[in-house]
C-alpha cells in the first residue's frame, strides 16, 4: 500500500552500502521509522529528500507494518543551517528532543509545528540561538504536559514574585525569601513573564518576545534544566551543541 506524507527527517543512519534508515516526524502519524534503499547512491532521486533536517514529501510503501521510501521531494531544506555549525548543532538537538517525545503512529501536530517553526527560525536567523532554544524547550515541555507552575510563588502565593527563583526539582517558582531548600535557579520578573508567555502564546508567536541577553541566559538555564528533567535521559546532541557554543557546564551567570 502506498501513502504520501510530509515528514521532517530527524535522524538518518547509514545502513549497508547505500541505504539509510530514517527516523521522521509527521503531523498525522507522529514518529515513524523508514528504510530508504539506495538513498546514498548518487543516482538515487531520494538523496536530498532523506537528508537529516530536511522537510520532505515522501511516498512510502507499507508492507507488514514496515515502511520504505519510494519517492521523495524536498519541501524545505533549511539551507541556512548547512552554513552555520552552531545553528546546525542546535537544530540537531531539537531533532533529538522531538524524537524523544513524539509518539509512534499517533498524531503529533503540535510537535510538528513547533519543530518546523523553530528549525525554520534557526535557518533564517529569526532570533539568537539562545532565544530560539529557550522558546523551543519551554514550549515542548508545555505540549508534553510538563509545563512548570508559573502562576505565583509556590509558598506565599504572590503572582508578582519578589526576586523569583525556579525550583528545578519541583517545576515551581518561589520568591527568593520564600525559598527553603534544594536547588534554585534565579530568574528576573520579566523572565517569569516570558516563561508564562511561552507556555500560552499562539504557536506562530512564540518568538515574539524581548528579553535582555543576561536575563535570557537565566531563563535558558531554567528551560534547559527543566526539559532535561522531563526527558529523563542524557541528550548527547545538547552536549555537542554546548561544546560548539563554547559553554562549559555550570559556567553561566548565577
Ligand atoms: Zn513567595
Amino acid at each position: 500500500m502506498f501513502r504520501t506524507l510530509d515528514a521532517l527527517v530527524l535522524r538518518e543512519v547509514r545502513f549497508r552500502e547505500s541505504d539509510r534508515i530514517l527516523t521522521v516526524l509527521t503531523a498525522d502519524s507522529g514518529k515513524l521509522t523508514l528504510s530508504a534503499h539506495g538513498a546514498l547512491s548518487k543516482k538515487s532521486r531520494i538523496v536530498a529528500a532523506t537528508q537529516q533536517l530536511t522537510f520532505s514529501e515522501l511516498t512510502l510503501f507499507e508492507k507488514n507494518g514496515r515502511y520504505s521510501v519510494r519517492e521523495g521531494s524536498v519541501k524545505e531544506s533549511f539551507q541556512g543551517l548547512r552554513q552555520d555549525l552552531e545553528r546546525f548543532a542546535l537544530a540537531s538537538y531539537f531533532a533529538e528532543c522531538l524524537e524523544r517525545f513524539a509518539g509512534e503512529d499517533q498524531p503529533e501536530p503540535e510537535l510538528m509545528q513547533l519543530g518546523l517553526n523553530c528549525i525554520f527560525a534557526l535557518s533564517e536567523g529569526l532570533g539568537s540561538c539562545g532565544k530560539i532554544k529557550t522558546a523551543f524547550e519551554t514550549r515542548l515541555a508545555g505540549i508534553e504536559g510538563y509545563a512548570p507552575l508559573t502562576e505565583g510563588c509556590a509558598v506565599c502565593g504572590r503572582p508578582d514574585l519578589r526576586e523569583p527563583r525556579f525550583l528545578p526539582e519541583e517545576g515551581r517558582l518561589v520568591c527568593r525569601a520564600c525559598r527553603q531548600s534544594g536547588r534554585a535557579l534565579p530568574l528576573t520578573e520579566d523572565g517569569v513573564s516570558v516563561l508564562r508567555y511561552l507556555l500560552e502564546a499562539p504557536a506562530k508567536r512564540i518568538l515574539a518576545f524581548r528579553l535582555p541577553e543576561d536575563e535570557l541566559r537565566l531563563l535558558e538555564k531554567v528551560s534547559e534544566e527543566w526539559l532535561l528533567r522531563c526527558a529523563d535521559r542524557r541528550l548527547p546532541t545538547l552536549e555537542y551543541y554546548k561544546s560548539i557554543r563554547g559553554f562549559t557546564e555550570g559556567s553561566g551567570p548565577v
